[in-house]
């Protein structure tokens, strides 16, 4: 057999792909019966189908719904989204604001922008993976600081930066309900992360995708708005977690002056966000749904993460703990008797429970004795079984 060496550009070698997205196709594969605590959607009663299908029926049986959008976004999601935000730490003006596929396409924006090969960008430890991926992609080198119960920690954030004797570029933040931890960065860290990051000359990339399903505890500023213009803040915003993810619409918002280049690098990925999936969200919000759809979400997510926590107490008190967030999706658990994770994942997944492994969430491969489970989208009796298979996964590996 010949093998052949194509002659792949330099970047090639940093396309690392995600563990959680090469889950879902694992998962689909699978016949057997799993709780699934790895993927990070919406409930699947939680999505509004059937208000989705209703304006289906009538705004996309308008053959200019499948015209080419403007690249920025189709002016009436730009106004329905600027009046849904409204009066919230996310309200923003129409110049600031660009449409894109999800919020994954936002971040692949800034680091097509802004990271040169060898730039210094800081992510959180444990952090996204697609979001630590995409940064590799562009060649960054990456600086991983812990987060704790309150964030991202900044202390060690100026440690850890000093002792590289290099400026980053970017700072990666996810400050609301971070995937995995479920952490919140405190208001006072907010402020020291931008005091830090305008000392520095650093951008600061703030990734919030959950902070509008808080269940519990006192809402925060943004970091984008207590940023206000210096330093660059790029917000990252999505539908995917609020409404449904395969939607693929999120928008981007930050200084109108990048707003051209912006325009520039999407016209070369994609020209345009698909133009039925605005049409949908934007009749979802002038009709006035999305206010309700998260109260409902907030409500049963909180049941859910309760019921997840009883079900931890109940098998895991002695072996295990875990985080408590406010809101979102996940919770962060790390066991305390020496078992792997990822070889932890393939017998769980023969006892019917899928997760993910804590070192998806760390470029360096680090938290081998931890796991994320998505609490929003089971049910809490099957949360309850979930986490029973879970445990026997782990007394079956320990024997
Ligand atoms: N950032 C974070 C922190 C996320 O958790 C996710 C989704 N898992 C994304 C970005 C990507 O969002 P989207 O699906 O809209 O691309």
């Amino acid at each position: 057999m010949t093998v052949r060496t194509l002659p792949y550009a330099g970047r090639a070698a940093g396309l690392v792909g995600s563990v959680i997205d090469s889950s879902t196709a694992l998962l689909h594969r699978q016949t057997h019966d799993i709780v699934r605590f790895a993927m990070g959607s919406p409930a699947a009663e939680a999505v509004p189908a059937e208000i989705l299908a209703g304006i289906a029926a009538v705004e996309l049986s308008r053959p200019d719904a499948y015209d080419y959008a403007a690249t920025e976004g189709d002016p009436p999601l730009h106004a329905a989204l600027l009046e849904s935000l409204r009066g919230t730490s996310d309200e923003t003006t129409a110049d600031r604001l660009t449409i894109t596929a999800g919020g994954m396409q936002g971040l692949d924006l800034f680091c097509k922008i802004f990271v040169d090969p060898g730039d210094l960008v800081v992510v959180e430890s444990p952090t996204y993976t697609n979001g630590s991926a995409t940064a590799l992609s562009y060649g960054a080198e990456l600086l991983e600081v812990p987060v704790d119960v309150d964030g991202l920690d900044v202390d060690e954030l100026e440690r850890l930066v000093e002792a590289t004797g290099r400026l980053p570029k970017a700072i990666y933040t996810i400050p609301t309900f971070q995937n995995p931890s479920g952490a919140t960065l405190s208001l006072a860290r907010r402020h020291r992360l931008l005091e830090l990051a305008r000392s520095w000359g650093s951008m600061v990339i703030d990734d919030d995708p959950y902070g509008l399903l808080r269940f519990e505890g006192a809402q925060l500023p943004t970091v984008r708005e207590l940023g206000a213009g210096d330093p660059l803040v790029f917000a990252v915003r999505t539908f995917s977690k609020i409404v449904a993810p395969g939607l693929r619409v999120g928008w981007v918002d930050t200084d109108p002056e990048l707003q051209p280049l912006l325009i520039n690098a999407k016209q070369a990925m994609d020209t345009c966000t698909n133009l039925p999936a605005q049409r949908l969200l934007t009749r979802f919000l002038t009709g006035g749904h999305l206010d309700n759809h998260l109260a409902t979400q907030r409500t049963e997510y909180k049941r859910r993460k309760v019921a997840m926590h009883e079900a931890l107490t109940r098998s895991f008190g002695d072996i295990a703990r875990w985080t408590d967030p406010e809101g979102g999706f996940f919770l962060w658990v790390t066991l305390e008797n020496g078992v792997d994770t990822a070889a932890l994942f393939e017998v769980a997944l023969a006892e019917g429970v899928a997760f993910i492994p804590g070192p998806a969430f760390s470029p360096s491969g680090r938290f081998t004795d931890a796991l994320r489970l998505c609490f929003a989208s089971t049910k809490p009796d099957r949360i309850h079984e979930g986490i029973t298979r879970l445990r026997r996964a782990v007394d079956l590996l320990a024997k």
